[in-house]
Order: structure tokens, then C-alpha cells, then sequence
């Protein structure tokens, strides 16, 4: 039987979407370059902009992570100034890019267990008006919690700060309109929830912040600026392009549109995640976030306080019966995770929760 992946990606795909990655695909074959051109096309629409409206999508092949580091590797210049908000491991991430590269930058970090505060961003921004970037995670999924991004983008523009989101865990999930919120560049990528397979990363990016990238990138093959011109130029890639999982990826937005679009998505993750509640609750499991910030992308459940609880044996037996979870990540906190995204349904996550009610019987019979 196969198994249910409750995690924030890979994730479990559909079977169709798998079986798109199964004919060998020449790189510069024209079903292969009207698939490069309808996945930019498709995923402007997802993101309420269009080329007409100066917007741009660039493909980079790799994790997600390395769209994310090609973006602030050649965003950010010389003279340039970035302000990195952190409130986990992924906002975190993107300070360790900025140190690597050099790059002159500052940390604003609030609790794990907080959103960004806004207020609190308007009034650094006005003590420190030097700072030209302003880099944020959407869906933290560090511990679940959704960073308020409309907020933090209007007051970007308002004081002409290029902004830009780390939306991985949540585009496609979550209906985010770019130009609302006013970002210049949004990053996610092929496994989170489009539901595709692991192999790239793609950023939705304003045009004139875009160009405005040349010949400031300081690694050749994360260039934002020459890959999205090598896009342009010849419809290609600069390297050897993804491309089965291109080609699985345009199945995962065709099942998107077939699904009704985001908010049907969104939709069905709600619900997934209002399941897990209700019955993660009713066995005594407690969640480490207040309900006001958590989103519905993961829940970081804490350590049931039994002395006899073994994340790895549960993590193991929940396994054996083909339920993968997620352990924690939180800096201070014992927590595991359980993602509601990818192709799981409501039935599966009452399988899931009747799946640990089990485990923790037994493992009480046990100690
Ligand atoms: C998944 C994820 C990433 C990218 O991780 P990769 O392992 O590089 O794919 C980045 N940011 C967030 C918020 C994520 O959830």
C-alpha cells in the first residue's frame, strides 16, 4: 500500500500527476517548450498578474530553497540594504544566504510563537531608512504560523521598499494576490502545494524589479536575471532543464484548474486541517500555536507530557501503517508536525488520527 506523506513536501501526488513524468522529453522539443510557456503563463494567473500587468515567472531548477537564495543572491546590490524578518528556521535561512553572499543586511526576529508585527516593522523601517529590501516568510513552516504579508507589504511600498515572500509552503494553497500585497518577488516551488514533484523552484517576479537584477547575481547558475533572459531569448533553459518533473508539474496545475482553482484547494486543506483539530484534540494532544495565527498549511502538535512517549517509536509505528509525519523544528520546544497539504483528503486525515489514537493505547499498555 502506498504511503500518506502529512508532511510540508514532498507531498503526496496523484497518480496521473506521476505517471506525466513517465515519457522521455527532449529539452529543446516544442512539447517541451510550450510546457515551459504554460506553466509561466499558469502560475501569473494563480498569482492575479500578467505579463500585460508587468509581471514575470522565472524556473530554477533545484529545491525551493534554491529559488530563495537565487532571488536574494541577486536581488539585493552592492549598495543595497536587506531587511531579513525571521520568526523560525526559514526566515533563518535566508539571514544564513545573506551571510554567505555577503550581503549587507539586518535581523528583525520576533518569537517562534508570534507573528511578524507589523507596527513593529513600519518602525524599524523608519529608524533604519537605508534598508532597501525587505525579505519575509509567508507560511513559517518552521511551526505553521502565517505571517501577515498584505500588512508587511503595504508598508513596504508605502516607503518604496522592494519586498520580497518566501510563500513555499502556501502558494497554491492560499490565495495570494501579489499586486495586493505588493511584492516584487514570490518564491515557492514544484512539491508544495501545486502538488507536484520535487525538481524546481519558480519565482513570480515584478518585471522592472527584475531587470533591475542584472548583472548583480553572485553565482552563475542562480542568476535570477539570465535564467529568466534565457527564458526569454529562446523559450529555454540555460542548464539541463527539469524536465520530467516539468512535465509532471503541468499535469498538478491542469488538476489544479480541475479542483476549481486555489480557493477549492484551500477549501479542501481547511477542512483536512479543521479534521485534524478536532480529533487531535479529543485525544488529549495539545498544539503549540494560539489558533489565531496558525494557518492551515501544518500544526505543530507538542509531546504529550506521558513520560513513555518516543517520537521515534510513534513516528515509527504511525510508519508501519503508511502515515508519514513530521518531526519538529522549533528552536526551545519537543513538537512533531503534520502537514495538511498534497493530495490528502478529509477521510485520510480521520485515518491518520484513528491511526495515532491506536498507537497511543498501545504504547500506554506498553509502559
Ligand atoms: C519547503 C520550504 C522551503 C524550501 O525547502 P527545500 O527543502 O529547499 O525545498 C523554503 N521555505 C519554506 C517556508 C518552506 O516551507
Amino acid at each position: 500500500m502506498k504511503k500518506l506523506l502529512f508532511t510540508p513536501g514532498p507531498l503526496t501526488t496523484s497518480r496521473t500527476v506521476k505517471e506525466a513524468a513517465l515519457e522521455d522529453m527532449g529539452s529543446r522539443d516544442e512539447a517541451f517548450i510550450s510546457t515551459i510557456r504554460f506553466i509561466r503563463d499558469e502560475l501569473l494567473q494563480l498569482g492575479h498578474v500578467s505579463k500585460e500587468t508587468g509581471y514575470e515567472t522565472v524556473i530554477m531548477q533545484g529545491s525551493g530553497t534554491f529559488g530563495v537564495e537565487s532571488v536574494i543572491s541577486s536581488a539585493v546590490g552592492a549598495n543595497d540594504h536587506l531587511l531579513i524578518l525571521c520568526n523560525g528556521a526559514y526566515g533563518e535561512r535566508i539571514v544564513k544566504m545573506a551571510v554567505v553572499h555577503r550581503l549587507q543586511h539586518e535581523v528583525l526576529r520576533f518569537e517562534e510563537d508570534t507573528i511578524t508585527d507589523p507596527a513593529a516593522v513600519q518602525q524599524y523601517l523608519a529608524a533604519h531608512p537605508h534598508i532597501t529590501h525587505v525579505a519575509c516568510i509567508h507560511s513559517e513552516t518552521t511551526t505553521g504560523l502565517f505571517n501577515p504579508i498584505q500588512e508587511i507589504g503595504t508598508i513596504c511600498a508605502a516607503s518604496g521598499k522592494t519586498f520580497i515572500v518566501d510563500a513555499m509552503s502556501s502558494f497554491g494553497g492560499v490565495d495570494i494576490n501579489i499586486p495586493a500585497c505588493h511584492i516584487q518577488f514570490l518564491v515557492s516551488s514544484s512539491n508544495k502545494c501545486i502538488e507536484g514533484i520535487p525538481g524546481f523552484a519558480f519565482i513570480i517576479a515584478q518585471r522592472d524589479a527584475l531587470e533591475k537584477t542584472k548583472g548583480q547575481a553572485r553565482s552563475l547558475s542562480l542568476d535570477l536575471y539570465e535564467q529568466w533572459h534565457g527564458l526569454e531569448a529562446s523559450g529555454q533553459f540555460r542548464f539541463t532543464p527539469p524536465t520530467l518533473s516539468m512535465m509532471a508539474f503541468r499535469q498538478a496545475l491542469m488538476e489544479l484548474r480541475e479542483e476549481g482553482g486555489i480557493p477549492a484547494r484551500e477549501k479542501r486543506y481547511r477542512t483536512n486541517k479543521s479534521v485534524l483539530d478536532s480529533g487531535m484534540a479529543a485525544l488529549g494532544f495539545k498544539q503549540y500555536l494560539r489558533p489565531e495565527i496558525q494557518g492551515h498549511i501544518i500544526t505543530s502538535f507538542l509531546y504529550p507530557d506521558d513520560p513513555g512517549f518516543h517520537f521515534e517509536t510513534f513516528y515509527r509505528s504511525l510508519s508501519d501503517r503508511n502515515f508519514v509525519i513530521y518531526p519538529g523544528k522549533l528552536s526551545k520546544t519537543n513538537a512533531f508536525r503534520i502537514g495538511n497539504i498534497g493530495q490528502i483528503f478529509p477521510e485520510d486525515v480521520k485515518a491518520l488520527v484513528q491511526a495515532i489514537g491506536e498507537i497511543m493505547q498501545t504504547e500506554k499498555a506498553i509502559s
